[in-house]
């Protein structure tokens, strides 16, 4: 399944200058979505920034998906 049409993964590094790698197969390739947080999810586990955009990278090896306040 293809979910991410014409896309490759590429390797990102973070604000703090750390290579982004996955917690779960340690691959460093990661497709990278925006998505708009929305209040229903986050009033359930009592977030603030409830309303901000998010950055999610799902690896491309595992498809874990981890996400960022930016
Ligand atoms: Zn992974």
């Amino acid at each position: 399944m293809k979910i991410f049409k014409g896309r490759d993964p590429k390797r990102y590094t973070l604000p703090n200058e750390q290579q982004l790698r996955c917690p779960v197969c340690q691959g460093e390739t990661f497709h990278r979505a925006f998505k708009k947080l929305n209040t229903s999810g986050a009033e359930l586990v009592g977030l603030a920034w409830a309303n901000k955009d998010a950055t999610c990278m799902i690896c491309a090896g595992c498809r874990h998906i981890l996400w960022f306040d930016f």
